[in-house]
């Protein structure tokens, strides 16, 4: 299908009934409740993938959403604690707070810290659109100062990213490496797929050369085949580093690298506010959107 195509469907999605949406969507969604969320993990373990829980929740504007949603990971925390499931959680720090206050954040993610370490489980902070990048990266550096197993994502589209490792390294720090999600302008951000790759490749290549534990997320083979090739390269053991990917997507890809013997964690995002969340989903990839479309408009199944 033309990239045209795909632009006139992306921008069609608005006017798909939410139901509609919701029930495309759900491959990528666990459900509402913290219950989905763990009904889900247990059947990713059974596959003997490894899980973090992302409770949805984006554009928060008042303090007590903000605290809301840290009873929640709270919440979270301590049922896969007891569950005796192998997962974490994945915070996106607006949705503690960043956008109001990065002090506000820092308390909501204090105590979402404190308690994930009274498990021993760790905590992955997200990471957001360009405005934040800069305030992210100081609360997880400012948070692993007080808890070890805390770790933030840096995106391979943003030119910056190469220089911004140079801080994580320094302070032995968990980095997520994934492409970017978000729409950035060519000031800061790579565009060209290649370039975007190969930052991809050199800023893994650079985190594990230097004795870092990687988590590596992507479905993209070029990226996975990368990676390989640098562990081989380091003779890492798994224990180094995991392969990272969404819920819903490739999973042969996932089935092929957890055969081969790498560790693998699925992002498993849940709550009620789903809609932000699946549209971006769709949006990235237009030949899905298209089903929704089509049975929108009553067609049969795309071709
Ligand atoms: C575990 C995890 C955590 C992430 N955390 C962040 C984060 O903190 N901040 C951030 O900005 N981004 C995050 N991302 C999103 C990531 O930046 C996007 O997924 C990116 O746009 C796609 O990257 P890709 O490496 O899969 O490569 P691409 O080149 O985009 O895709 C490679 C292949 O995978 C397929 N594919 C990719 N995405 C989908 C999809 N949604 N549905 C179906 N097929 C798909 C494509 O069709 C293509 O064939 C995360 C991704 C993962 C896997």
């Amino acid at each position: 299908m033309t990239p045209l195509f795909d632009r006139l469907v992306v921008g069609t999605l608005p006017l798909v009934p939410r139901a509609l949406v919701k029930r495309v969507a759900s491959r990528y969604v666990a459900g509402e409740t913290l219950d989905d969320a763990l009904a889900t993990v247990r059947a990713l373990a059974a596959e003997g993938a490894m899980a973090t829980l992302d409770i949805l929740g984006e554009s928060v504007t008042r303090e007590e959403q903000t605290e809301a949603t840290r009873d929640q990971y709270l919440r979270a925390i301590d049922a896969i604690a007891s569950s005796g499931l192998d997962a974490n959680v994945s915070v996106k720090p607006t949705a503690v707070g960043l956008a109001i206050d990065p002090t506000l954040a820092l308390r909501n993610c204090t105590d979402i810290c404190a308690r994930a370490a009274s498990h021993g489980m760790f905590v992955r902070l997200d990471m957001e659109d360009s405005p934040y990048t800069e305030s992210t990266l100081r609360l997880a550096l400012e948070l692993k100062a007080t808890f070890p197993a805390v770790g933030v994502a840096i995106q391979a589209y943003l030119k910056r990213s190469l220089h911004d490792l140079d801080r994580l390294i320094a302070a032995r720090m968990n980095v997520r490496f994934c492409k970017g999600i978000y729409v950035e302008p060519r000031t800061i951000a790579w565009k060209e797929h290649a370039t975007v790759n190969d930052s991809f490749g050199a800023l893994v290549e650079k985190h594990l050369s230097a004795g870092c534990y990687a988590s590596i997320a992507t479905h993209d083979e070029a990226c996975v085949q990368r990676a390989l090739a640098t562990i081989d390269r380091l003779s890492l053991g798994p224990d180094r580093y995991e392969f990272q990917m969404l819920l819903g997507v490739d999973p042969v890809l996932r089935r092929s690298l957890l055969d081969a013997g790498h560790r693998l964690r699925v992002y498993v995002p849940f709550g009620g506010d789903w809609y932000a969340y699946s549209t971006r989903r769709l949006k990235e990839n237009p030949s899905i959107a298209r089903h929704v479309i089509r049975a929108t408009l009553g067609l049969g199944p795309a071709a």
